[in-house]
């Protein structure tokens, strides 16, 4: 039986300017792009399926389908009836990216409103993926639920693998959002931050810091990112140095992290190589970074 990898989090509509003022629409989403790269990236010896809530409306159904399309699956997605997805808007000015959320009341916030679904993936996961976004847009019912249920997976022999993707816009407080993202810590077997989130909100100086604090919390892997920095590694209390890939010329860094975790988690769950998985990470990061837009295929 093929293992099953399971994403859960929220897919928004992007609306990406084209070239003549017009604007092109797209899905995506931090765990969703995880997810895609995922599908990729591991054997098919795996299933990728993405967890969360969608509206009972055409553009919901689009959605759903260009999920299902990318060979991800679709059993886990929820149709909230009388609520819709949320959208990002990417403007341009001079040049810059900015982004303009309608996401305040998508039907993702509900993702973890039926405990009977959440079980049933749940008991199907090898391994359960999920990210500080994930959290942030739920309430605090719903957050102690999702994370009841995944250390009850992970009990019964799921591997957890979390990214804090800190964004305190989405949280009501950065105190909750410190405090939500330790505790998800602490049901994690591997963690995979951004050093750069974490000296902002947690007063990191370094890497090691970022590392340590993770570990602390009982992971037994962590894996901290650095943008073009190196990326340092904890491994059971030993921490590792890992050269970063070089990008002559970056286009968009939309998705790195995103992206990096796919490659990452895949070269590892498969053959165990903490290097070389790092290297797959980066090298997968480095490749979409030297592209337009998130998904690049
Ligand atoms: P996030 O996108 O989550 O903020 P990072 O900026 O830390 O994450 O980047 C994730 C990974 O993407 C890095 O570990 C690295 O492998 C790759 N990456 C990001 N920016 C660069 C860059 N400027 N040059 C080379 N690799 C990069």
């Amino acid at each position: 039986m093929k293992r099953k990898f399971v994403s859960i989090g929220e897919c928004m509509v992007e609306m990406a300017p084209g070239g003549n003022g017009d604007y092109r629409l797209g899905f995506a989403g931090d765990t969703l792009n995880t997810a895609w790269y995922a599908k990729r990236t591991f054997s098919d010896d795996w299933e990728i399926a993405y967890l969360t809530a969608v509206g009972d409306d055409e553009i919901s159904r689009r959605m759903t389908e260009f999920i299902r399309d990318a060979g991800i699956r679709t059993d886990f997605i929820q149709k909230i009836p009388d609520r819709t997805v949320g959208l990002y808007l990417i403007q341009l000015n001079h040049g810059e990216r900015s982004f303009a959320y309608w996401r305040s009341d998508s039907a993702a916030r509900q993702l973890a409103g039926d405990p009977a679904r959440l079980e049933a993936a749940m008991v199907s996961a090898g391994v359960i993926y999920f990210s500080g976004i994930t959290l942030a847009i739920l309430s605090a019912h719903h957050r102690t639920s999702l994370l009841e249920a995944i250390s009850g997976a992970r009990r019964n022999g799921a591997i957890v693998a979390f990214d804090p993707n800190l964004r305190p816009r989405l949280w009501e407080d950065a105190e909750t959002m410190r405090q939500m993202v330790m505790s998800a810590a602490g049901v994690s077997d591997i963690i995979l931050p951004s050093h750069e989130d974490e000296a902002l909100h947690f007063g990191d100086p370094a890497p090691d810091a970022t590392a340590s604090r993770y570990g602390d919390a009982g992971a037994s892997l962590v894996v901290v990112k650095n943008g073009p920095g190196e990326i340092v590694s904890l491994d059971h209390g030993e921490i590792g140095r890992h050269d970063p890939v070089l990008v002559d010329s970056i286009v968009d860094t939309t998705a790195a992290g995103d992206s990096f975790n796919a490659g990452f988690l895949a070269a590892y769950l498969e053959r165990g190589d903490l290097s070389l998985a790092i290297r797959a990470g980066a090298e997968l990061a480095a490749r979409v970074i030297s592209r337009r837009g998130a998904l690049v295929d």
